[in-house]
């Protein structure tokens, strides 16, 4: 990686690649990008046969949503299969329930998403054994013998710690173990999993990816045609679909994913950059900055850093009064919208994280308009 701390490597085909994923080919007097296809069945005289038959198997505006995504996560890789899903949490227990089964131990990053403690107590259920350890210095790697399934989140959120992927995916698979990536947080312009040696690419389109908080939709991409078809099974079996309209909208959101995404990973580092002079700010964590613990081997493996920062400021009741005095900012969970939103992590629970503890995503606001709105809260709220 080159220069893509100052917001993302220019001429590597990304924009290109961005703005022309999974259209199909030009046809006379019909549209760029079809729209939404509302279809619980197709016309099926006779035999059953594909492409579309009912509503739940198939949808052809998630065929074309699933090209874009498999075009940005893996590109030019035709053996490459992605399923669009209703939600990110559909799309990661979708992985993990198809692929795993009573007896099989998965390892999964203590430090993850908020929601992997009931996803751990749904697999234990199910005889599975879970195994947990921090995504930072790799500490997964000590708990993988005779794990079917390792399972990463690189940036964690909320910690924004980094993994090397490459490493880990070498040791699971001498070991016999698949491995899945939550690729929510660094989007596919980021980081490109299964280039790095992973099986699946797991994420969230809620965020980033679709970035205008108003869609929720997942996805899993993979190259192993038999896992890629017990997940597709899975798909089915639970009906954990995307509409079509959500399907049409993240794809026509997917253009302007480039442009958004080194938009905000500008702005990003440019606020860590400022919220690093300030006293009352601690444990400031964005991969992008030099000093960054994160920031070795994210820089191996990342092409952008991302649009969160986080930091610690010294009281629950500091931090909540940062949060009031905020007028650019929505308080907000999520991440990854135009329009920056951050929250006091600590508030659900679940994190282990300080009570100032917040989490910051970074929109697509003019930067200095952003931090002049970030710097002015801070002042206020020390009164
Ligand atoms: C939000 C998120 C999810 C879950 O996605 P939903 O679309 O909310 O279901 C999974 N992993 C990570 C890292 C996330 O941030």
């Amino acid at each position: 990686m080159s220069d893509s701390a100052e917001g993302g490597p220019s001429g590597d085909g990304d924009g290109t690649r961005a703005v022309r994923a999974g259209l199909p080919e030009p046809v006379k007097n019909e549209p760029t990008l079809p729209g939404p296809v509302f279809a619980a069945h197709f016309h099926l005289p006779g035999e059953v046969g594909g492409p579309y038959t009912y509503g739940r198997d198939e949808n052809p505006t998630w065929t074309l949503l699933e090209r874009a995504i498999g075009e940005l996560e893996a590109p030019g890789q035709a053996d490459v299969e992605t399923l669009v899903f209703a939600s990110g949490m559909a799309a990661v227990s979708s992985v993990l329930f198809s692929q795993l089964r009573a007896g099989d131990a998965v390892v999964l990053p203590s430090d993850g998403y908020q929601a992997l403690p009931l996803v751990r107590a749904q697999l234990e259920a199910y005889g599975i054994e879970v195994r947990t350890a921090p995504t930072g210095q790799d500490a997964q790697l000590d708990v993988l013998d005779g794990a079917g399934l390792l399972w990463l989140e690189t940036p964690s959120n909320p910690g924004l710690d980094v993994c090397d992927v490459r490493r880990l995916a070498e040791a699971a698979h001498a070991r016999g173990a698949l491995v899945a990536v939550d690729n929510t947080l660094a989007t596919p312009l980021g980081q490109r999993p299964l280039d790095l040696g992973a099986d699946f690419a797991v994420a969230s389109g809620t965020k980033q990816l679709t970035g205008h908080g108003d869609v929720l939709l997942g996805y899993v991409v993979g190259r192993d045609a038999e896992a890629m078809a017990a997940v597709r099974r899975w798909r089915k079996i639970v009906g954990a679909i995307p509409g079509p309209m959500e399907a049409w909208l993240a794809h026509r959101s997917i253009a302007t994913l480039q442009l958004r995404v080194d938009r905000q990973c500008a702005t990003a580092l440019t606020l860590a950059e400022a919220l690093r002079a300030r006293p009352e700010v601690t444990g400031l964590r964005y991969p992008g900055l030099p000093d960054d613990p994160s920031h070795k081997i994210a820089s191996q493996q990342m092409r952008r850093y991302g649009c969160v920062v986080s930091f610690t400021l010294p009281t629950r009741a500091r931090a909540e009064r940062f949060l009031d005095a905020l007028r650019l900012v929505d308080d907000a969970t999520s991440f990854g919208g135009v329009r920056s939103t951050a929250e006091r992590r600590g508030r659900w629970g679940g994190d282990a994280v300080p009570e100032g503890f917040i989490r910051f995503s970074v929109g697509a606001e003019d930067s200095e308009d952003l931090v002049a709105d970030v710097l002015r809260a801070l002042e206020e709220s020390a009164r």
